[in-house]
């Protein structure tokens, strides 16, 4: 916190601050940061002011060869490496993290936009308890023994794929490079790792600290733009997997280009999440109605740029009047401000891209006959703020067939509905091409059990929203994705299983 200005962390760079970004970062491969092959390098812009704060390497696939090649190289000794020794070094990686939370907070929310209220309690500790689960689960991972008869026995291995290419968007960027790096490092693989364009610098700052911890060549970190960086590393015919979050649209090139190689792919992709408030929930004016209204207001956490946000809100008709005008009261509260500033629980949208494509959202949204009930502008908070990317949180009324209800914004506007009965809200929480995740409300455990089943989505939250943790797996159903991320099980994504097949017969086989 900077002197003078108790209340708000200084910006990377600024005296009092404790985060500090180098003014220009290459890429990070073999162990040490290298200059791009081509030479070229971009900005990295701050939403929070809308301007320049470091520049980056501009990969291109002579980079990318050059990672799969370092990466290969260590993966020679790193596959021998035993489940308690890669433990020990995940461990380490956490305990170093958590060591810096405050310092890479503060730089996560300078690059991304995000209040530090957030990335302090949640991004960064998250970060470091995935990277302790999988240091934990891969341990107790068994292999499998089969006696097929007396003499006969299949033996299971598990075994690392080898080197495995990820693809990480830019709304959480440290979180999302460790919910893949965590998985993939545990079960004894080498990474390409390709951070988004818009959010580079963060990831960067954070091999700055932890890559002496690991083996050089065992994370390499490629950046620069989709076409120029990404789609060399997804068709690279070196890898033997890609792991991929973003849009829709990207993921089903993802697929193409690892169809070449015929390697698996995951993908964890857009999506439409339906947050369903039953009538029961209006039964008392008591804390369960207190965090209903909360979870009304979810949309906007992390300025909605989540793929899981609830963005689309069905209000049981018999309720609709009462709930709405209450859970706009709760949207009222939200504050808006600098992201540095603790007190503030919405900062700025993470692009200048991002902010054109959500106000142009709410330009449909009204040329389609919606009606804005708050919001629908973007905010110009003044001073060193007003070139910032910052939109009033938004909610719309409407119905689902509008595009406002059916394609995803990824900004902090919510389009909400009424539904009457039971059946109507599930029929309109499923109509849509996305299954991601979707949020059920009621004092009914019967009730909410059946709605949670019925709904096709990967993560259902009853009575809560937005929490992440290691332990439970995430992924989508439908045009969402591919695959689960977190949880034990998201080992078998990055293993493959040797059989051993054995005889210990001593006489012939009786075949020939
Ligand atoms: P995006 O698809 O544009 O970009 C994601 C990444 O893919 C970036 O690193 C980008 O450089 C790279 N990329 C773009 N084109 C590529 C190509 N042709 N070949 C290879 N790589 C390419 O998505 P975005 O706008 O950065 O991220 C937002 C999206 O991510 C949203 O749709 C959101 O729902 C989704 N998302 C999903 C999850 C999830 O777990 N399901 C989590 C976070 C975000």
């Amino acid at each position: 916190v900077e002197e003078g200005v108790s209340s708000v962390y200084a910006a990377p760079g600024q005296k009092g601050s404790v985060a500090t970004y180098r003014p220009r970062y290459g890429h990070y491969i073999g162990g040490e940061f290298v200059e791009p092959v081509k030479g070229g390098y971009f900005e990295d812009i701050t939403p929070v002011t809308g301007k320049p704060f470091t520049e980056v390497g501009r990969g291109t696939a002579e980079d990318i060869d050059r990672a799969v090649e370092a990466a290969w190289k260590a993966f020679a000794s790193w596959r021998h490496t035993s489940p308690a020794e890669r433990s020990v070094i995940l461990n380490r990686i956490a305990d170093r993290i958590e060591q810096n939370l405050e310092m890479i907070a503060v730089a996560e929310t300078w690059e991304n936009g995000k209040p530090v209220r957030e990335t302090l309690a949640a991004d960064i500790p998250l970060a470091v308890d995935h990277f302790r689960y999988f240091a934990g689960v891969l341990r107790a991972q068994e292999g499998g023994i089969s006696q097929l008869d007396e003499n006969t026995v299949a033996y299971h291995f598990h075994e690392p794929l080898g080197v495995v290419g990820q693809i990480i968007p830019w709304n959480f960027p440290i979180l999302m490079a460790v919910w893949k790096l965590a998985p993939a490092l545990a079960a004894g693989n080498c990474v390409v790792l390709k951070p988004a364009e818009q959010t580079p610098a963060s990831i960067l700052l954070l091999f700055d600290l932890i890559g002496d911890l690991l083996p050089a060549g065992v994370v390499n970190i490629v950046n620069g733009f989709g076409i120029e960086a990404g789609a060399p590393l997804a068709s690279h015919p070196r890898i033997r997997k890609v792991a991929f979050t973003g849009e829709t649209t990207t993921g089903r090139l993802i697929m193409q280009y690892a169809s070449q190689n015929l390697i698996p792919v995951t993908l964890e992709l857009g999506g439409k999440s339906p947050n369903i408030f039953f009538e029961d929930v209006a039964a008392a004016q008591d804390p369960f109605y207190e965090k209903a209204k909360e979870g009304f207001a979810m949309f906007a956490l992390n300025q909605g740029e989540v793929c899981t946000c609830p963005s689309r809100a069905l209000i049981q008709r018999s309720i609709y009047d009462s709930f709405l005008a209450d859970g706009l009261d709760r949207v009222g509260r939200i504050r808006q401000g600098n992201p540095l500033d603790p007190e503030t629980t919405i900062g700025a949208q993470a692009s200048n891209d991002q902010l054109e494509k959500i106000l142009s959202y709410i330009r449909i949204g009204r040329d389609e006959g919606a009606t804005v009930l708050t919001g629908g502008e973007r905010v110009d908070l003044g001073g060193d703020l007003s070139e910032g990317y910052y939109v009033a949180p938004t909610v719309f009324e409407g119905d689902n067939s509008m595009r406002i209800f059916q394609e995803e914004i990824f900004g902090p506007v919510v389009s909400v509905t009424s539904f009457a009965t039971y059946d109507d809200a599930i029929a309109t929480a499923n109509d849509t091409l996305y299954g991601l995740g979707a949020g059920v409300w009621s004092r009914s455990a019967d009730l909410c059990y059946r709605a949670g089943r019925a709904i096709e989505a990967g993560r259902v939250w009853t009575n809560t929203y937005h929490q992440y943790p290691a332990h439970a797996a995430f992924g989508g159903y439908k045009q969402s994705g591919i695959g689960r991320e977190n949880h034990l099980r998201m080992l078998d994504h990055y293993q493959q299983t040797k059989n051993l097949l054995v005889s210990y017969a001593e006489g012939p086989m009786g075949f020939f």
